[in-house]
């Protein structure tokens, strides 16, 4: 099973990916995940793609693209992996959708986490990464049990840089002008498929496997 998770920043894609991931035994790919983990390694790449992290803008596609492409070719990909956070701009789709028709392959879904913009700056002004292993929490809808500590790594919580309200207004208007043409492009491939993303965790968790196993 190959899936694309599409949505805001702040939507539930990471939330709802890494459910996915371990109910189907598949890799979670995320790009954000991929950068941070550069950047706390002090990597070249990590370095570049933190000034533009940091400004709320994307990196541009010709650091990210092959990264992923090359990822997407290791073993643990043969049954398939979900996408979290890529592609995020047309040409990044069609980088992916050339990539995969190069081995015969292609995406099953596409899965839209539909959030209105008014409840993202509340999730992320709630959101808590962790600093050891990237597990997400919410201070309101999913608090850690550990309070200020991972509950997985016992690891301190914090506010990502680009969480803090002046940077999710500047994600938020990028999301709207590179990311969401991403919307018509998988419909007209036939493979979209929309979810209530403003619902609780687990209802939309049921929403988005009822679509898989239908
Ligand atoms: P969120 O889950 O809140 O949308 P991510 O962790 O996916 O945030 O991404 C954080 C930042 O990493 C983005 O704002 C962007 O700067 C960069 N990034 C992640 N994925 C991509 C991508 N596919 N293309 C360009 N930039 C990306
Ligand atoms: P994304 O990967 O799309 O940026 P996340 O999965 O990191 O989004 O979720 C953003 C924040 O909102 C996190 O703090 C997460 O715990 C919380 N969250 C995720 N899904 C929901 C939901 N359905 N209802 C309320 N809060 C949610
Ligand atoms: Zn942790």
């Amino acid at each position: 099973m190959k899936l694309i998770m599409l949505g805001a920043p702040g939507a539930g894609k990471g939330t709802q990916a890494k459910m996915i991931a371990a109910k189907y035994q598949i890799p979670h790919i995320s790009t954000g995940d991929i950068f941070r983990s550069n950047i706390k390694n002090g990597t070249e790449l990590g370095r570049k793609a933190k000034e533009y992290m940091d400004q709320g803008l994307l990196v541009p596609d010709e650091l990210t693209v092959d990264l992923v492409i090359d990822r997407l070719a290791q073993d643990d990909c043969q049954k398939g992996y979900i996408l979290d956070g890529f592609p995020r701009t047309i040409p990044q789709a069609e980088a992916l959708t050339a990539a995969l028709a190069k081995r015969g392959e292609k995406m099953d879904f596409a899965i839209d986490v539909d959030v209105p913009d008014e409840n993202i700056v509340s999730r992320m002004s709630g959101r808590r990464a962790c600093t050891g292993c990237g597990a997400t929490y919410h201070i309101v809808h999913n608090p850690s049990k550990k309070g200020e500590l991972c509950e997985v790594c016992g690891e301190p919580l914090v506010l990502r840089d680009d969480d803090k309200p002046e940077t999710v207004q500047k994600r938020l208007s990028v999301y709207h002008e590179q990311t969401q043409p991403l919307i018509e492009y998988y419909g007209g491939q036939g493979i979209l498929r929309t979810v209530d993303g403003a619902q609780p965790m687990d209802d939309v968790f049921a929403a988005i496997t009822k679509i898989l196993e239908a």
